[in-house]
């Protein structure tokens, strides 16, 4: 597990490209500068793991691209301490970025080769999460809810209810949901039934899954 100046100089220069594309937010830029997103893919990618792409990761799955990562986050508008509730823990990338911005994170992968490896690989890294779990999120974490945070990194087919009813008020839920295009959807509680929401443009996920579906 090596991370070289090479390294850093290509995630200074990702970080560039994530700023000209509209990022501002210097804790977040920040996380990407440090977290060496290389050790996160197999070994065939590393040489793009700089680029701004998304990538595939085991289980047909892909880690997030940066410019995403970076605008869901920011969305967040994290606090130390905030409990957050990740779906689609997939390769550890987003969980890190979040656990640097001092989050408390409960994170959830449905497939479980992502999930045993992520949950070994992250802590060698020195990023601890509160909670990984192997199981389905479209349920949420009802055990540890309300969450001040809740962020979705699959494309939903609709908003989960569970995930709204599981938000502090106050609180914020950052979700992709569509079929084959995705609209970035932040929903802020405002109270027990009153929810604002925000559509923030098209992006593309591979799909949130039904525990019935492969
Ligand atoms: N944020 C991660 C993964 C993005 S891919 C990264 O950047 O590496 C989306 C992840 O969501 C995949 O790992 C997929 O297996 C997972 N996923 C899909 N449907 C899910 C569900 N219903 N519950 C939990 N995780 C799910």
């Amino acid at each position: 597990m090596k991370d070289t100046h090479r390294h850093k100089g290509l995630r200074n220069q990702l970080v560039k490209i994530i700023k000209s594309k509209g990022i501002k937010d210097e804790k977040v830029l920040d996380a990407i500068s440090k977290i060496p997103r290389h050790l996160f893919m197999d070994s065939g990618f590393i040489d793009f793991a700089y680029q701004d792409n998304a990538f595939p990761i085991a289980a047909d799955q892909t880690i997030s691209q940066p410019y995403t990562v970076a605008f869901q986050t920011e969305l967040l508008q994290l606090e130390p301490k905030d409990k957050v509730l990740e779906i689609g823990t997939g390769s550890g990338y987003q969980t890190a970025v979040l656990i640097d911005l001092k989050a408390e994170v409960y994170s959830i992968e449905r497939q479980k080769e992502l999930y045993e490896k992520t949950r070994k690989f992250l802590p060698r890294l020195g990023y601890v999460a509160k909670k990984l779990n192997f199981g389905d999120g479209y349920k949420g974490w009802p055990e540890y809810a309300p969450f001040d945070k809740i962020i979705v990194t699959a494309g939903a087919p609709f908003v989960p209810k569970p995930l709204l009813s599981q938000l502090k008020i106050g609180g914020r839920l950052v979700i992709p949901v569509g079929d084959d295009v995705q609209i970035m959807t932040l929903f802020i509680r405002k109270g027990e039934k009153e929810f604002e929401k925000h559509e923030l443009g098209d992006f593309r996920f591979v799909p949130m899954l039904k525990e019935s579906q492969k």
